[in-house]
Formats: structure tokens, C-alpha cells, sequence
């Protein structure tokens, strides 16, 4: 999955130029940075590479979910429907602007379930945020339908998916807005960092000022520009932008290693009598990130972990469902409230409602989900070994 795995020489190159002029920030500074600008650059490769027409490099994908949100006018008062299924930046994005978030169930995409999305409507609700897990999709032509109908938001959290596509689609491109993270982990990696995706003139133009303190950038003189509204600093560094620059360049060789060892895996995996694997909207926008299979029970699952704990294979295998960060089952800190600084009224109500709602759906589909992530460094002969381990360990355990 992560670009962490193949970073180098082109890299070090493209930050190389940046420590020459010794110009880090992203704004001003015409004359001594000689020309390099790292992260317009990377903007302009986003556009191009992904199909968007405005790209708003940001601090973190946290902050680029944030400034999304502000940027479409979500806020308090506001509902925004996302799923028990994610991680957690996806409720501290909803929570920093104000809006409530409201926790529904998910299928088995792992990702949004449409008809638990249609009974959360509520006429508070303005924005339907659903986050493109591990690699592959959500059903977005389900959900499409659903924010046509009710004139609703669609933010895509796209940044698990980088590369992912949806019936020839960038994922994070088509909704009115859409965000990747290019933390360490991801895909592509700028060891921190975030963009918010848009083919809208104004949601762009909102997200470019308000990253930088509300600078409306109109001048060529930072002191003079006018602050329009009031913003905040997410911006990304030249150094983040410039390892992120090499990234993208190398994005579709991950891309096409991904799949092909994520194809491997699994067809040994599928060997395994009463395994099935995720839904996929569409199978060929897979980013191949993740490997996600189900076992028939609980029960199997857990015995299956312990299997493979026990033959030394579980490293790089997620069992989300007991996992502190991405699912709601862990989540105590967001239903007992457990905020630093006060929430508004609303937003304390539908989270101390959230320690009694049960998620049954969503719990019959994680208690039985393995995902196993792929690496870009792994060779043919060992997603092959793997593979054969994986089978006979699995086989055993549920036998
Ligand atoms: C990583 C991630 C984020 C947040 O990105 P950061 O850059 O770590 O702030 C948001 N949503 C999802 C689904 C993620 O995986």
C-alpha cells in the first residue's frame, strides 16, 4: 500500500531544490525561490493526473475534510451522515466546523450502506460524506441518487484510495468535493499532507483562502492581501510538497503492482471453502491497496487470527472490528464526549445518544472481516509463499 516503500532518489532530488533556495513556505518569497514552487506544482499534477479542475494542497487529510466542509458551508446546525466504519478523522473533521456527525451502518463494500443513509435524513441533514475504506469504493451512484434527491452535500473522503477509480472516475472527484491524505501511510505519501479535490470555482477559492488565514492571494504582496473571511493554517510546506511531487510520478507503477499481488493473494484465498470477499462497485476501480475477506462467524474469525498469531503471518493483516481507530465499537472518547474544549449543544446530544445505538449490521460484517494490506515490495515468489501460508493456515483453523 504505503509509498513509504519506495522512496529515493527522486525524492530527495525534488527536496534537494527546495533546501537550495532555502524557501520552505509555499507563498511569497517571488525572487529568492528562483522559480521552484513545489506546491503549485503538485496542484497542477493533481488536476492533471486525477481529472479534477481544482486541487487546495493542505496540512493533513484531516484538515483538507475540515476545510472541505467549510468550504461547502457545512457547519452548525448541520447534519453530515458518515459511517460507524472509518477512521477516526472523518467525526473530528465533522466536529471541528461545528456540524453533528450522524453514524450509520455499512454494507459489505465496507463503506456506506444506501438505505441506512436514506433513513438518517433528517431536515438538519445537509452533507453525506462517505469514505472510500481500504483501497476501493463506495456505491456512488446509490448515494449520488440519494443527495440528488434530498439536495444534499456529497464530500467523498477519498483518502484511503488514492488511485481508485468509479466507472472511469478519480474516486474524490465526483462528488462536489473530495479529499485524499498523504500522510505516511498512504498510497502516496508526502509525509504529512492533504488536498481538497473540486471542479468548483467558489469551493476552491473558499478552500485556497481560508488555509492560509483567510488570504485571498489576489496580489503579489502577502502584506496587502485582504482577508474576506476569517481562516485558519493548514498549509503544506514546500519540503512535504516536493517529497509528494516525486510521489505522484510514481503513483501508477504502485498501482499496477498493487493489483497484481492483490490478484495473487487472492487467488489462493478464495481456495478457502466459505471465504467471500468485499463488494466492489465497480471491480476495476479496485486500487488494490487492501486484500479484504470475510470468514463465515465471529467465531471463525477470531480463530483465524489466532492461527495465523501463531504462525507468524499476521503482520499486515487488520482486524478493524477490534481495532481502537476504526471502528465505532472503540470509539469510548466519541461516546462519552470526552472533548477538551465544549461541544455545541447539538453536537453533545448525538454523541451521548451514540453510546446506547447499536450498529448490529455493521457489527455482523466487521467481526468477520480480515483486510490484509499489500506491499509494494513484496516479489512474485513471496505474495506467492504468502499465499500458500495464508491457504493452508486459514484452512486448518476453520476446518
Ligand atoms: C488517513 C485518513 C484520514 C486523515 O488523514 P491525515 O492526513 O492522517 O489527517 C481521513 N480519512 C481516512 C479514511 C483516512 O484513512
Amino acid at each position: 500500500m504505503p509509498g513509504f516503500e519506495f522512496f529515493g532518489a527522486e525524492e530527495k532530488k525534488e527536496v534537494n531544490e527546495v533546501l537550495e533556495t532555502g524557501i520552505l513556505m509555499r507563498y511569497g518569497f517571488d525572487g529568492p525561490r528562483k522559480g521552484i514552487w513545489k506546491s503549485k506544482e503538485l496542484e497542477q499534477a493533481i488536476c492533471s493526473r486525477f481529472g479534477t479542475q481544482y486541487a487546495q494542497l493542505t496540512s493533513s487529510g484531516t484538515a483538507a475534510l475540515t476545510t472541505a466542509m467549510v468550504s461547502l458551508g457545512v457547519g452548525v446546525g448541520d447534519e453530515v451522515i458518515m459511517p460507524a466504519f472509518t477512521f477516526v478523522a472523518s467525526f473530528e473533521a465533522i466536529l471541528s466546523v461545528g456540524a453533528v456527525p450522524v453514524l450509520v451502518d455499512i454494507d459489505s463494500s465496507l463503506t456506506l450502506d444506501p438505505a441506512a443513509v436514506e433513513a438518517a435524513i433528517t431536515p438538519k441533514t445537509k452533507c453525506i460524506m462517505p469514505v472510500h475504506m481500504c483501497g476501493s469504493m463506495a456505491d456512488l451512484d446509490a448515494l449520488k441518487a440519494i443527495c440528488d434527491k434530498h439536495q444534499l452535500i456529497l464530500l467523498e473522503d477519498a483518502c484511503q484510495s488514492i488511485g481508485g477509480t468509479y466507472k472511469g472516475k478519480a474516486l474524490g472527484t465526483i462528488g462536489h468535493a473530495g479529499t485524499f491524505s498523504f500522510d505516511f501511510v498512504k498510497t502516496i505519501t508526502c509525509g504529512e499532507g492533504g488536498v481538497v479535490m473540486t471542479n468548483s470555482k467558489e469551493v476552491y477559492t473558499k478552500a485556497d483562502a481560508y488555509t492560509d488565514h483567510g488570504h485571498d492571494h489576489a496580489g503579489v504582496d502577502r502584506g496587502a492581501d485582504l482577508h474576506p473571511f476569517l481562516g485558519y493554517n493548514f498549509r503544506i510546506s514546500e519540503l512535504h510538497a516536493a517529497v509528494g511531487l516525486a510521489q505522484i510520478r510514481k503513483l501508477d507503477q504502485f498501482l499496477v503492482i498493487q493489483k497484481k499481488n492483490n490478484q495473487i493473494l487472492k487467488s489462493y484465498i478464495e481456495q478457502v471453502p466459505g471465504i467471500a470477499f468485499r463488494t466492489i462497485p465497480d471491480p476495476a476501480g479496485d486500487s488494490g491497496s487492501f486484500l479484504t475477506w470475510f470468514l463465515p462467524s465471529h467465531e471463525a474469525t477470531e480463530k483465524v487470527i489466532e492461527a495465523m498469531k501463531q504462525a507468524n503471518i499476521l503482520a499486515g493483516n487488520f482486524y478493524w472490528y477490534a481495532n481502537n481507530w476504526h471502528y465505532i465499537k472503540k470509539w469510548a472518547h466519541l461516546k462519552n464526549v470526552q472533548s477538551l474544549s465544549a461541544l455545541n449543544e447539538a453536537q453533545q446530544k448525538a454523541l451521548a445518544a451514540l453510546s446506547t445505538k447499536s450498529f448490529e449490521k455493521s457489527d455482523a460484517i466487521m467481526s468477520r472481516c480480515i483486510s490484509t494490506a499489500i506491499s509494494l515490495l513484496w516479489t512474485e515468489e513471496q505474495v506467492h509463499e504468502k499465499g500458500a501460508a495464508f491457504l493452508s493456515v486459514i484452512k486448518k483453523a476453520i476446518s
